[in-house]
C-alpha cells in the first residue's frame, strides 16, 4: 500500500532520498594525525593542516581509506579503484583552508543497496548512489561570550563518509527504517560508532511530493538533521508544507531547510546552491587515490557477518524471523544471544534474552553492553534447568537472585538451597501428608469432583516451598490417589 498525505486535492506521494554523513571511525583524521575522540577540550586535537596553515600538505589515512572501502562492501556497492579529491570552495569560519577536500566528481564508492524492514514485516530495497570521503568542517561556538564567537577545530579534517541516497523512499516510516538499517550495518562494520547524539551521524533530507504517476516534483533539502525520529518528523512536515504550497497554486521553490524540533516545522535557510558555486577542481596536492584489487579482496574476505545474514542464520536455526530481526538490531544483543545459545536449545535461550534478560535490563536501566546477568550465567541457568537441578519456576527466582547479586546460578542454587527436589520416596511422603490432611476433599474427589486434583498438586508444591519437580509431584498424586 502507498503512503500518502491527503490535500484538498486529494493524495500526495511522498518522495524523500536521504545523504547521511557518518564520521569515519579511526584514530586519526583523515590528512593529519591529529586525535579524533569525542568530548576532548576545544582545540586540542588540531594539527597545522587541520587549522589551514599556509605550506602545509595533506596525507590520506589509510585506515580511513580501508574503513569506506569496508563500508562500500557491506553496503553491496561498487568499490572504484580509481578515485579522486577535489576542493570544494566556500568561505566560513569555521573552514579554516578555504575549502572542504571532499570527492566530487569521481568517488570512491559507486551505486549499492540496503534492504529495509518496515512494520508489516515486508522489505524494500533502497538504491545508494554512492559513498565519498570527506574533511569534517570546525565548530563555531555562539554562547561562550557575550560578542564573541569561539572556534574549535576538534573536528576539522576528521574523516566523513557521505552516503547517499536514491530517491526511493515514500513515507517517513521508510525513512527511518532506511537510517535504522544504515546505522546498524555501519556499528556491526565497526566503521562509524553511529551515535547520532554525538553528531557522528547527521542526515540531510532530501524531500518532495506528488500525484500518482507523476513524475519527480521540485524538492527541498532540510539540513543536518541529528535524530531518525526528527527525521520522520522532518519529512512529514516538509510534505505537508510543499503540499500545501502546490496547492495554494504556488511553486515550490529548491531550497536548503532547517527543522525545528521545538515546534516541528521546517524554516528556509538559504536558496540551494548549485555545484558550480563551489568552484570544485582536483586538490592539486593530492594524486589520485589508486586501490589494488587484493587489496579489497583482502578486505571483503575479513568483513564481519552483516545483519541480514546472521538474521538468516536464526531463522535457520529455528528461531521466528522477528525473534532473529530483534536480537540482530544490535551487534552486542547477538553475541550475548549467541554465548547463551551455544551448544542449548536456540528458542529457549531466545525467549530468556529477550522476556527475562531485556525485563531486568528496563528495569536496572542497565544495557546489553553491561548486562545485570552475564551471559555465561544465563547458560549455566538454562543448562541446571535441562538436567533438573532446577523448574521453571526455580529458575525464575535463581535469574532474579542473580540479577540482585552478580552471584553464579550455582552459587545461589547451593546458598539458598533452591535445588529441585526430584526424590521420588521424599515427594510422595509430602503428598500422602497432604492428602491425609484433606480427608474431606479426597472424598470428594474420588466422588467425581475431578478438578480438585490441581488443588493437591498445590498443597504438595506449597509445602515443598516450590521446589517439588513438578511432573514428579503430579505423577506422585496421581498414584497416591488411585
Ligand atoms: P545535491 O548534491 O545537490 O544535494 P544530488 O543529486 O546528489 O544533489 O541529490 C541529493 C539527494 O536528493 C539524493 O539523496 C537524492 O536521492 C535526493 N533527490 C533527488 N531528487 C529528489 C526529488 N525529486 N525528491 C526527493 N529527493 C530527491
Ligand atoms: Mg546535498
Amino acid at each position: 500500500m502507498t503512503y500518502t498525505i491527503d490535500g484538498k486535492t486529494g493524495p500526495w506521494e511522498l518522495v524523500i532520498g536521504l545523504e547521511v554523513h557518518a564520521q569515519v571511525t579511526s584514530q586519526a583524521k583523515l590528512f593529519s594525525g591529529a586525535a579524533t575522540a569525542f568530548g576532548a577540550e576545544p582545540n586540542t586535537q588540531v594539527s597545522f593542516v587541520d587549522a589551514g596553515f599556509p605550506g602545509m600538505l595533506p596525507v590520506i589515512n589509510r585506515d580511513c581509506v580501508a574503513q569506506a572501502v569496508r563500508t562500500g562492501l557491506g553496503l553491496k556497492a561498487q568499490v572504484n579503484l580509481w578515485s579522486r579529491f577535489d576542493r570544494k570552495n566556500y568561505f566560513y569560519a569555521d573552514l579554516p583552508q578555504g575549502y572542504q577536500i571532499s570527492q566530487y566528481a569521481h568517488p570512491i564508492i559507486g551505486t549499492g543497496a540496503i534492504e529495509i524492514e518496515l512494520q508489516d514485516g515486508s522489505t524494500k530495497t533502497i538504491g545508494i548512489t554512492r559513498l565519498h570521503l570527506e574533511q569534517d568542517a570546525g565548530k563555531s561556538l555562539h554562547d561562550q561570550h557575550p560578542t564573541k564567537s569561539y572556534i574549535d577545530l576538534n573536528r576539522s579534517g576528521v574523516a566523513l563518509m557521505e552516503i547517499v541516497s536514491e530517491p526511493d523512499m515514500r513515507s517517513p516510516e521508510e525513512a527511518g527504517a532506511y537510517l535504522t538499517k544504515l546505522r546498524q550495518i555501519l556499528r556491526y562494520l565497526g566503521t562509524c560508532d553511529g551515535n547520532m547524539d554525538e553528531g557522528s551521524m547527521r542526515a540531510d533530507v532530501n524531500v518532495s511530493v506528488r500525484k500518482a504517476g507523476e513524475d519527480y516534483r521540485t524538492r527541498c533539502e532540510v539540513k543536518n538533521v541529528n535524530s531518525i525520529r526528527f527525521v520522520m518528523q522532518a519529512v512529514e512536515a516538509e510534505a505537508r508544507r510543499q503540499i500545501e504550497v502546490w496547492e495554494e497554486g504556488g511553486e515550490v521553490q529548491q531550497e536548503t531547510r532547517l527543522f525545528d524540533t521545538a515546534r516541528g516545522v521546517t524554516r528556509s535557510m538559504r536558496s540551494k546552491e548549485d555545484a558550480h558555486d563551489y568552484r570544485y577542481f582536483p586538490d592539486p596536492d593530492l594524486p589520485p587515490l589508486v586501490l589494488e584489487q587484493s587489496w579489497v579482496d583482502q578486505l571483503k574476505a575479513s568483513l564481519p557477518e552483516l545483519p541480514d545474514a546472521r538474521r538468516a542464520r536464526y531463522v535457520a536455526m529455528g528461531l521466528s524471523p522477528y525473534d532473529a530481526h530483534v536480537l540482530t538490531l544490535e551487534k552486542e544483543t547477538a553475541a550475548y544471544f549467541e554465548t547463551v545459545a551455544q551448544g542449548r536449545d536456540a528458542k529457549i535461550a531466545a525467549n530468556w534474552v529477550m522476556g527475562d534478560l531485556f525485563a531486568a535490563i528496563n528495569r536496572t536501566k542497565t544495557s546489553i553492553a553491561e548486562p545485570p546477568v552475564k551471559a555465561e550465567y544465563l547458560g549455566t541457568l538454562l543448562d541446571l534447568m535441562k538436567d533438573g537441578t532446577l523448574s521453571g519456576t526455580l529458575a525464575k527466582a535463581v535469574f532474579e537472585a542473580m540479577v540482585e547479586t552478580g552471584k553464579s546460578p550455582g552459587a545461589i542454587v547451593e546458598e539458598r538451597g533452591l535445588r529441585q527436589v526430584t526424590d521420588t520416596g521424599a515427594i510422595e511422603g509430602i503428598v500422602a501428608g497432604v492428602l491425609a490432611a484433606n480427608a474431606d476433599k479426597v472424598a470428594e474427589y474420588k466422588s467425581g469432583k475431578e478438578k480438585l486434583f490441581g488443588f493437591f498438586v498445590g498443597q504438595t508444591m506449597k509445602a515443598m516451598q516450590g521446589k517439588g519437580n513438578p511432573a514428579l509431584v503430579n505423577d506422585a498424586v496421581k498414584k497416591l490417589l488411585s
